[in-house]
C-alpha cells in the first residue's frame, strides 16, 4: 500500500464478478474493483478496501466467513457460494394449500446444517380462517419462532422486522408463498433506493441474478435475496449428520447407548424411547427417518460425496 492509499472496512452489498458494491464503514456505498482473480466476494462478505487518491477503491481482502449459503451443482460435487455471514434463515410458508410439513422440516434442517437460527413465517393469513395445523404449534414447542403475516395487508410486519433487527437473514420457501412481497414490505422505501444504486452501476440486468444485501431501514444487518437464495434447500449431507439436523433428536440422542446411533433399530436408543413416551412427535420422527433414508441413498449412489 503506498503512502497515498488508505484502508477501510466494509460489507459487500452485491458482487458482479469483476466488481462489487460495498457499504463502507464511513457510511458511503462504493463501487470497488477486486484485487486478483482468486478473490470472489459475495453479498454479506466483510472486506478490507484500499482507497487510492484518485478515488479508486479495490477489495484487497475478504474476512473469514461465519457462514455460507451455497448452491450445489454437478450432483452435489460443486458448490457456488451465493451469500455469506447470514445468521438467520426465515422459512416462509402460506396456507391454501398448507404445505406438507416435511418440507418445513427440511428447511429447518438446512438451517441447523449451516448453524443458523431459523424462524417460520406463515404469510397470507388474510386468506384463511381455517384452524392452523397441529404441526405448526409443534415447531413453536421446539423453539422455532412462528410469525404470522400478511404482506398484502401489512399485518405482522412490525413484529417480524423487530425480530430481524441486527440480524442478517434470507427468506426461503416454495415459490408463490410471498417472499418477494414480504421483502418489499419489510424494506419499504429502502428497496426502491437499492434498485437505483444497481441501475446506476450499469449492472441493472444482473440485479435479478446476483444476491443483494438489502439493509433494513436503520439497521446494521439486513436481508440477502436473489432467486438462487430464495430457492435454497438442504444440500446432500452425510447420513450420520442427519440426526443432528432435528434439534429434539439431537438432544435426546445424547442419551443413546451408541454415539453413532441412527435411532432406527439400535438397542438402548433414547430417541426411540422419547418417541414412545410422546416427548418427540411421531410426525417429526417419521420425517427424520425419511430424510435419513434419502441421504443414505444419495450416499450409496455417490460414494465420493
Ligand atoms: P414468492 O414466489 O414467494 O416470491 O411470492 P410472491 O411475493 O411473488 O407472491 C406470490 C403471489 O402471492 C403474488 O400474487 C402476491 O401478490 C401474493 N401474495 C403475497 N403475499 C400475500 C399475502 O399476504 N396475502 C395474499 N392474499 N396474497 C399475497
Ligand atoms: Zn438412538
Amino acid at each position: 500500500m503506498s503512502a497515498s492509499e488508505q484502508c477501510i472496512h466494509g460489507q459487500v452489498l452485491a458482487s458482479y464478478g469483476s466488481h462489487a458494491l460495498v457499504d463502507c464503514e464511513d457510511g458511503e456505498n462504493r463501487e470497488c474493483s477486486i484485487k486478483g482473480k482468486r478473490l470472489r466476494p459475495v453479498a454479506g462478505d466483510r472486506v478490507s478496501i484500499t482507497l487510492a487518491d484518485n478515488g479508486g477503491a479495490v477489495i484487497a481482502h475478504i474476512h473469514e466467513r461465519e457462514s455460507e449459503l451455497a448452491r450445489q451443482s454437478g450432483g452435489g460435487r460443486h458448490a457456488q457460494v451465493l451469500a455469506a455471514n447470514l445468521d438467520t434463515l426465515v422459512v416462509v410458508i402460506a396456507p391454501e394449500p398448507w404445505p406438507e410439513p416435511g418440507i418445513v422440516d427440511r428447511y429447518l434442517a438446512a438451517a441447523e446444517h449451516l448453524g443458523l437460527q431459523a424462524l417460520i413465517v406463515l404469510n397470507k393469513i388474510d386468506l384463511t380462517a381455517d384452524e392452523e395445523p397441529d404441526w405448526l404449534s409443534e415447531f413453536e414447542t421446539l423453539g422455532y419462532g412462528v410469525f404470522r403475516t400478511s404482506a398484502e395487508r401489512g399485518t405482522g410486519l412490525d413484529a417480524l422486522r423487530a425480530r430481524l433487527a441486527r440480524h442478517t437473514a434470507s427468506l426461503v420457501g416454495q415459490s408463490g408463498v410471498g417472499k418477494s412481497s414480504l421483502l418489499n414490505r419489510l424494506m419499504g422505501e429502502a428497496i426502491a433506493r437499492t434498485g437505483e444504486i444497481s441501475d446506476r452501476s450499469g449492472e441493472g440486468r444482473h440485479t435479478t441474478t446476483t444476491a443483494f444485501l438489502h439493509r433494513l431501514p436503520g439497521q446494521p444487518g439486513g436481508l440477502i435475496d436473489s432467486p438462487g437464495v430464495r430457492d435454497y434447500h438442504l444440500p446432500p449431507v452425510p447420513p450420520e449428520r442427519v440426526p443432528f439436523l432435528f434439534r429434539e433428536i439431537r438432544e435426546a440422542g445424547s442419551g443413546c447407548r451408541f454415539n453413532n446411533c441412527r435411532h432406527r433399530n439400535e438397542p438402548g436408543c433414547a430417541v426411540m424411547d422419547a418417541v414412545d413416551a410422546g416427548a418427540i412427535a411421531q410426525r417429526r420422527y417419521r420425517s427424520f427417518l425419511r430424510l435419513l433414508e434419502q441421504m443414505e441413498t444419495i450416499g450409496e449412489r455417490n460414494p465420493g460425496l
